[in-house]
């Protein structure tokens, strides 16, 4: 049995190997084939061991390594909150066993060989990327594409009808799509719908399958949730590479993406924006509908990790106002507007 929350992957696995700098490891393909295992899928679907320990190494692989977020690591984290997220009760007890296996599957896909820069700089480079999937969710249907094409090279449901595997992957499809953050307020707003017409029936398939897909869009977020020294962690990698996609924009004379830019932004405001417009709402919800110690003690570190930024950028703008009495050719409110964060008015 895995510790529940709060545990950093090198607990999760003991002596594995996990790594921030080398790729993690392999940690996603032990984590993987531990929890198939765990829930009886390798016997349920009759997979083949080899192809299956096969299919994860080359997932593992197919993430970059040099990426300083979008990596095996980050597979690998997800897919250890998205098995916290299938034990919660309301799931555990209706959830079928193929859901658990797309469940998992999908965590492990997810953002498979991410390309470490988001889609508007793949729309605005013309990445072919972006005219294959016609400049709507581009990177999400690279993630699943790879995915398929790593199913089908492996072999590993090819004992299952043909029907059948096509229908695993169109609903690992439809999982992972779901993680593109352009569509979060479609799927916060079903969801808030649901809950508050109390009409979630998880005895209906499709209402599985959505929950899953919140499960997931929350186990891709979760890092604001982890406890602070974990959850730092994660943030400087996140802002790491998107100050770099920031650098390669300046450098071929680009315009700067949103939150790329090492001169006006940082790893502060971007976290209590992040945290006050996205994480927030979301496990908001995921809160009501599974009151849960677990929720709870999220909803707790996320509270804690703001302060905590807050903290940081109150201190940060505290010295820049003494430079900016100091030095008289620096405006006070030049030093205070850039030391802002974006969600402190309602922190
Ligand atoms: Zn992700």
């Amino acid at each position: 049995m895995l510790p529940a929350w709060g545990h950093q992957l090198a607990t999760v696995l003991g002596s594995v190997c996990v790594g921030w700098g080398g790729g993690g490891g392999s940690a996603l393909v032990t984590l993987t084939f531990h929890l198939f295992n765990h829930y009886g899928l390798i016997e349920l679907f009759r997979l083949d061991m080899v192809k299956l320990r096969r299919f994860l190494v080359m997932i593992q692989e197919d993430y970059h390594s040099r990426n300083p977020y979008h990596n095996a690591v980050h597979a690998a984290d997800v897919t250890q909150a998205m098995y916290c997220y299938l034990q919660e009760p309301k799931l555990s007890k209706s959830l079928t066993s193929c859901d658990i296996l797309l469940g998992l599957l999908a965590a492990a896909t997810h953002d498979l060989d991410h390309p470490g820069v988001n889609e508007p700089f793949l729309i605005k480079t013309n990445h072919y990327l972006a005219a294959l999937y016609k400049n709507t969710s581009v990177l999400e249907n690279h993630h699943w594409r790879s995915a398929v094409g790593l199913l089908r090279e492996s072999g590993l449901f090819s004992h299952l009808p043909a029907e059948d595997g096509l229908n695993m992957e169109r609903q690992l499809g439809s999982l992972i799509l779901a993680t593109d953050i352009s569509r979060q307020n479609e799927y916060l707003s079903k969801f808030r719908e649901h809950l508050d017409n109390e009409d979630l029936c998880l005895a209906n398939a499709c209402h599985r399958h959505f929950v899953l897909q919140m499960a997931l869009k929350c186990a891709d977020i979760c890092n604001p949730c982890r406890p602070w020294e974990l959850s730092k962690q994660w943030s400087e990698k996140v802002t790491e590479e998107f100050f770099h996609q920031g650098d390669i924009e300046k450098r071929y004379k680009l315009e700067v993406s949103p939150l790329c830019d090492s001169q006006a932004n940082t790893i502060g405001n971007i976290q209590i924006g992040f945290m006050t417009y996205v994480v927030e709402p979301l496990f908001a919800e995921w809160a009501r509908f599974s009151d849960t110690r677990l929720s709870r003690t999220m909803l707790g570190h996320l509270g804690l990790n703001k302060a905590s930024w807050s903290g940081m950028l109150q201190e940060l703008a505290g010295g820049a106002d003494d430079g900016a009495q100091e030095g008289a050719e620096v405006p006070a409110e030049d030093g205070n507007s850039k030391a802002l964060p974006q969600g402190s008015k309602e922190s």
